[in-house]
């Protein structure tokens, strides 16, 4: 017995039914060329985002001292750059990495 096929396409947001399967091979899970280099290739996550962030603070003040942390975000993925900065040298280094990566600094709030 053979695999039934899926009965739409694989592709995000595609809803045409699956190429006919031929018998060899894999039953085609893409209805065309062009769905299958789409699903295939990395998914678009956005944008990467440097983020300058801090601990919560007492009525939202602005935090003093070296509490900056810097962190890259693509879509809900964070990695942590750097921490326990001053803002000012926060502010300068994740000005460097936006440039490096031609994106900007997303001046944070409090960390979540
Ligand atoms: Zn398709």
């Amino acid at each position: 017995m053979t695999p039934r096929p899926s009965a739409v396409c694989a592709a995000p947001g595609c809803d045409r039914p699956p190429r006919p399967f031929t018998g060899r091979g894999r039953p085609p899970i893409y209805c065309s060329e062009s769905c299958r280099s789409r699903a295939v290739r990395r998914p678009d996550r956005g944008p990467v985002l440097v983020e300058l962030v801090h601990p919560t603070t007492a009525r939202r003040q602005r935090p003093s001292g070296r509490v900056w942390t810097i962190r890259l975000r693509r879509g809900s993925d964070t990695v942590t750059i750097a921490g326990d900065l001053g803002h000012a040298s926060a502010r300068n280094l994740a000005d460097q990495i936006a440039g490096i990566l031609g994106t900007s600094t997303q001046q944070g709030g409090p960390i979540d």
